[in-house]
């Protein structure tokens, strides 16, 4: 579809690509093709998917992966890319013949994002994409994860549009360790995470940077404890720290029904900070929001999820 065939500016842009389904690293494994399709059902079924700018995902230059990820770990990836079959890179992740160029396209979902939000042609943006990236550090793949998405697009923000300030919202059940070990120290970003913890990647309780502000949870907390810490701890941080664009990695493992989590989300908690994220954006950003998918592995619950949390980014 033409990213025209949507609305105009104020739209939500919904930004995909085939490749993305073709990413697979073997029966059986969570962070599966079907994510996506159990998305656009879920959005489909909700009456959202016409009201979406719909628009495809180029693929980022490498020269812009290059600004977070180093060139000797790119080259390393694309010399361990098989043409046949998957290769496992460690327990958790594998490559196939698709990979790397469904991550190409995962990272520049981010990228035209920001070049539609910041040309007024959307208002925000969810990237339906995957492989996710918010485990993905500057030098290393891991738990799914090969390009930091998030980070790959908040990069382009400032190099592009000279943006100062960024910040970068983790609701993902896993610590995001890439995203913190690519920017820990760098005063233009601030991240704020809520996770389980201690939990897969066992990181986060001990922030690297004073611009890390991580929330860890214990197993079992509840919706009510996840609104009690965005709004005690993640909403003067970010009010106090005034970004110009907010990048959400948007995982829903969380959920009470992912059993790849021990935490008790449900679709409305999605929708609350999704809210709460919007005021902060309204306040301080012109409504600048780039959402990307990261995890999320029961399929109805995720496409629930998903389709209220970009119900709530269409204003509805
Ligand atoms: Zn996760």
């Amino acid at each position: 579809m033409s990213e025209w065939s949507g609305q105009a500016s104020g739209a939500t842009a919904y930004i995909s690509h085939s490749s993305c389904s073709m990413h697979d690293m073997g029966k059986g494994h969570p962070e599966c093709p079907e994510r996506l399709a159990a998305i656009q059902d879920r959005l489909i079924a909700a009456g959202l998917w016409d009201y979406l700018l719909h628009v495809d995902a180029p693929p980022a230059l490498r020269e812009q992966i290059e600004r977070v990820h180093c060139a000797d770990y790119l080259d390393d990836l694309a010399r361990r890319s098989p043409a046949v079959g998957t290769v496992q890179l460690d327990p958790d992740t594998a490559i196939n013949a698709y990979t790397l160029r469904a991550a190409y396209h995962a990272a520049g979902a981010g990228i035209k994002a920001v070049d539609l939000i910041m040309s007024g042609r959307a208002q925000n943006a969810f990237c339906a994409i995957r492989p996710p990236g918010h485990h993905a550090e500057r030098a290393r793949s891991m738990g799914f994860c090969f390009f930091n998405n998030v980070a790959v697009a908040a990069q382009h923000a400032m190099d592009a549009y000279g943006l100062e300030r960024v910040a970068i919202i983790d609701f993902d059940v896993h610590h995001g360790n890439g995203t913190e070990d690519i920017w820990a120290g760098d005063p233009r970003v601030l991240m704020v995470g809520i996770f389980q913890h201690p939990f897969y990647p066992y990181s986060g309780d001990i922030p690297k940077g004073s611009n890390m502000h991580n929330v860890p949870l214990p197993r079992a907390s509840t919706g009510q404890q996840f609104r009690e810490a965005v709004c005690e701890q993640w909403l003067p941080r970010l009010n106090e720290f005034a970004p110009e664009m907010l990048f959400i990695s948007a995982g829903f493992d969380a959920h009470l029904e992912d059993d790849m989590g021990s935490l008790g989300l449900v679709e409305a908690d999605y929708a609350w900070v999704t809210r709460q994220l919007m005021k902060v954006a309204e306040v301080h950003s012109s409504r600048r929001i780039v959402s990307m998918l990261e995890g999320g592995y029961e399929l109805s619950a995720l496409g629930r999820s998903v389709a209220e949390h970009v119900r709530v980014l269409t204003g509805e």
